[in-house]
């Protein structure tokens, strides 16, 4: 029977055949044990009226082998197409992505010679469940939704990371300065969950400015962890200072499945012209090549590689004038390193991957007992363009009895019942109803709607105003 590990591998767009070519000949020539099942996915399908870019037998066979190695992809721009990478992550639940960045001075130009940082970054939450909403003809939303076991999972998976690669130290980028709720959750879970591993040290730092830290002092940091968003900024940040976007591969790492693949995209202008570095796709190759417990293999690669790089064997992206020895395209620069293949660096440091005796320890979540959850009051968020006072006669007009408005804002500041004449008023707002004793019910929420449909009050949303054991958890208008 074959010792192979099956593989499924997707060839992509734009620049994703020619460096997936380059990457597979390279792993298959230092020894890797792999079966490879090919999928289409991708432009090709997106133009077939397959809107998802991605077809049944593909899914078939990425649950099936649960490893996946990927070119990039490209997106169609507008109307309808779902990013198949946002999907990917989703579907298979690849809820960690793992993006190392590693400085190779001084054969490749960057101004942080020690840079040796990972990111990890949450992959299935945030911005990026893409619930976006036009509400009114002036306001659109897209909804951020965090969760606590979305939080703990990623977390967890950070602090097991940095015991189980030898890393010191452990920072949390969000902005919960202002968003006390969502961001709120990463950060707490992160103080929770770090107080499990005493041996790691810990900060936590406002992403604003941590951002500019990380771009001016890399070195500063060993691995980071954040929410989607920001991840997915820094993340380019990082590839791009560490000396090239080309050079960076990524894991995203589920509870079943994994997919391997470069941070960069498809790089359509350079398409077809056997330029493109595979630098990126083969790093994530070799993160696959750890995760199937090829270690030898990884090393093999990986010793190649950089002895590559330090011969001055370069892509144009990394050329450098005085430091390079050689511009080389695609297919010679994947020649240069199977012909190093058994060499380690002399001047880099040379890399050494054994398994590890001790697996991360992930657990499941375990729902905690609910919380004792109070209905304290209601948003009603209405389309008008008429002045606040106006909205709010009209809808004091009609609201049950018991029930008051407490403040109408727009775009969260305060406009009723106090304002200023400079703040600007879009067509959206909220209006904050309390019952005037007591609690809110379902029932009483359905009477309000009720008779503001009546009175023709276009409400567009609601949400509740819930305390959770007693502590209210949703934000004041600003201005209040
Ligand atoms: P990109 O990363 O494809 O390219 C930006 C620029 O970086 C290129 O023009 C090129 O100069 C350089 N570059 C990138 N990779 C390189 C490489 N391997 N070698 C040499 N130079 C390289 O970003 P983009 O132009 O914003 O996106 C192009 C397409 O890729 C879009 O359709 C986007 O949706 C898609 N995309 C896909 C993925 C993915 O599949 N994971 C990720 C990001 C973007």
């Amino acid at each position: 029977m074959s010792q192979n590990v099956p593989i499924t591998v997707a060839h992509g767009d734009g620049i994703g055949p020619e460096i997936m070519e380059a990457t597979l000949r390279i792993i298959q020539a230092a020894g890797a044990k792999i079966d490879i099942e090919t999928i289409e996915i991708g432009e090709a399908v997106y133009n077939r009226g397959n809107n998802a870019g991605i077809e049944e037998s593909a899914w078939e066979s990425l649950r099936r082998t649960k490893v996946f190695l990927k070119a990039p992809i490209t997106t169609p721009q507008g109307g309808g197409f779902k990013s198949l990478n946002v999907t990917t992550r989703k579907m298979l639940s690849l809820y960690a992505n793992v993006r190392p960045f590693k400085a190779y001075s001084p054969y490749v130009e960057t101004k942080y010679p020690d840079m040796d940082l990972v990111i990890v970054r949450e992959n299935e939450e945030d911005l990026y469940a893409g619930i976006e909403h036009q509400q009114t003809d002036e306001v659109v939303q897209c909804l951020k939704l965090i969760s606590r076991p979305g939080c703990e999972r990623i977390v967890r998976y950070a602090f097991e990371y940095c015991r189980q690669y030898n890393r010191k130290k452990l920072t949390c980028f969000t902005k919960d300065n202002i968003m006390k709720q969502t961001d709120g959750l990463f950060h707490k879970v992160f103080d929770e969950i770090g107080a499990e591993y005493p041996d790691i040290e810990q900060e936590h730092w406002i992403v604003d400015i941590g951002a500019a830290k990380m771009s001016d002092t890399p070195e500063a940091f060993d691995v980071i962890v954040t929410l989607n968003l920001y991840g997915d900024i820094l993340s380019d940040i990082a590839g791009q200072i560490a000396g090239s976007v080309g050079l960076a591969g990524s894991s995203n790492i589920g509870t079943s499945c994994a997919m391997f693949e470069a941070i960069h995209g498809s790089a359509p202008r350079r398409a077809g012209q056997n330029v493109a570095n595979p630098s990126g796709l083969l790093q994530g190759a070799v993160l696959m090549l750890i995760h199937i417990g090829q270690h030898d293999v990884a090393q093999k690669v990986q010793n190649a590689w950089l002895r590559t790089l330090e011969d001055g064997v370069h892509t144009y992206d990394i050329y450098q004038e005085g430091q390079s020895t050689e511009k080389v395209g695609t297919k010679e620069f994947a020649d240069a390193v199977i012909a190093r293949l058994g060499q380690s660096p002399t001047k880099l440091k040379e890399v050494t991957y054994k398994p590890s005796s001790t697996s991360m320890q992930l657990g499941s979540y375990i729902r905690k007992a609910p919380a004792k959850k109070e209905l304290k009051g209601i948003d009603v968020f209405v389309h008008s363009t008429e002045l606040p006072t106006t909205l709010a006669d009209k809808m004091l007009a009609v609201l049950p009895a018991g029930i008051k408005i407490d403040a109408i804002s727009n775009r969260g500041i305060v406009v009723w019942p106090h304002s200023f004449p400079e703040t600007f008023l879009t067509d959206h707002h909220r209006v904050r109803l309390f019952p005037t004793s007591g609690l809110l019910t379902h029932a009483k929420v359905a009477e309000i709607l009720g008779n503001l449909a009546t009175a023709g009050i276009d409400f567009i949303k609601t949400e509740h105003l819930c305390a959770f054991d007693g502590v209210n958890a949703f934000s004041s208008p600003q201005g209040k």
